[in-house]
């Protein structure tokens, strides 16, 4: 569901290209107003001449932010004019470029729109081609009313041909711009654990098939010990406060590693084994940060340990299995005392 903050933007976007689009219609037909003028076509003249007024107007229902209507109406002018225009000066002249153009146009009004009803778009894909097939009949085979000069078919074919293919790569442009940009944010937010904004077990997953050089590699799990109590004598919200300090620790502590929260209370840190600084040494570092943090929630002093299991990467070993290896570390650990780390 889109947030209030959300919809008010996406209706700021919608009124602004409203607002572009209209001063684009009339810089077109100002345009067309100037060559059936030289031309002395003089209906067309007044027909433009009486769209362009019209426009004028649409600014009104662009102010009054009656987007549909505007749409609906601008839809409906252009396919009146598009019919009108191919009659009266011919079918070379490319006016009916326009209608696949807005074909493109509205399947991304259709996304954009609250409604989203695709029938809609595909309605208006048939009804297109309709039209345009019945232009191109009826032209075949009845002479246009005016027989245009040869400098203006060039002048109209050229640009509607050039406006055409800017329709489409303009409008296909910012549709593929804004769904990169939402996959990249859905694929991150699946990614990220709600409650402590860290990485969470899909990511770890990413990271794995990812990283190209694993020799080197220890994965360690770790579980907080008895945090049941903690839960039980504090509360739910402190133990939710605990989880987040308990990522943040491991994040600042363990730097360069991956760390990520598996599920519940367990989270797992893949971490380089050097011999200048071996895994082991790290880890056990990390555990006593958390032993000595010093956490208060509404006056009680919360004491943490974790328990570490941590195993070294071997070739071809799966994913599962590696986690697997580490459990079996930690779950020694927890078995012997807990606030400890098992290699
Ligand atoms: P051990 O030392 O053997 O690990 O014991 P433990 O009490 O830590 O482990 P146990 O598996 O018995 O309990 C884990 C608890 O973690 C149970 C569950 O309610 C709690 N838990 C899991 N996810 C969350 C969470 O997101 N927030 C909070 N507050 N608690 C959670
Ligand atoms: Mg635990
Ligand atoms: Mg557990």
């Amino acid at each position: 569901m889109p947030t209030t903050n959300e919809k008010a933007r996406r209706y700021k976007t919608i009124g602004r290209t409203c607002y572009a689009a209209n001063i684009m219609y009339l810089f077109l037909h100002a345009f067309y107003l100037v060559l059936f003028l030289v031309a002395k076509i003089y209906v067309m003249v007044y027909v433009v001449a009486g769209i362009i007024a019209l426009y004028l107007l649409f600014f009104l229902l662009i102010k009054f932010k009656k987007y549909f209507i505007y749409a609906l109406s601008v839809g409906n002018e252009f396919f009146a004019f598009i019919i009108l225009a191919t009659l009266m000066l011919g079918f070379s002249t490319g006016f009916h470029f326009f209608l696949i153009g807005f074909c493109v146009v509205s399947f991304f009004a259709t996304y954009f729109s609250t409604k989203k009803n695709i029938k809609g778009s595909f309605l208006w894909v048939g009804l297109s081609m309709a039209i345009y097939l019945t232009l191109y009949f009826v032209t075949k085979f009845n002479k246009p009313y005016y027989e245009v000069d040869a400098w203006l078919e060039l002048t109209l074919f050229t640009t509607h041909a050039v406006i055409v293919f800017l329709i489409i790569s303009g409008f296909l442009s910012i549709f593929l711009r804004y769904a990169l940009s939402l996959e990249k944010k859905i694929i991150s937010e699946s990614r990220t654990d709600e409650l402590t904004q860290i990485s969470n077990r899909y990511g770890l997953y990413d990271f794995f098939d990812a990283e190209k050089d694993k020799s080197t590699k220890v994965l360690a799990l770790f579980d907080i010990d008895d945090f049941k109590v903690i839960n039980d004598t504090c509360g739910h919200a402190a133990g939710d406060i605990v989880l987040k300090r308990v990522a943040e620790v491991a994040a600042q502590s363990l730097e360069d590693a991956f760390v990520c929260r598996y599920g519940g209370e367990e989270f797992v840190a893949v971490l380089d084994d050097k011999p200048q600084k071996p895994a082991l040494d790290r880890l056990e570092e990390f555990r006593k940060v958390i032993e000595t943090e010093e956490m208060e929630y509404e006056g009680r002093k919360i004491h943490l340990t974790i328990t570490i299991g941590a195993a070294k990467y071997m070739n071809g070993l799966e994913l599962e299995r590696w986690v697997e290896l580490a459990d079996q570390k930690m779950y020694n650990g927890k078995k012997t005392g807990k606030n400890k780390t098992i290699i």
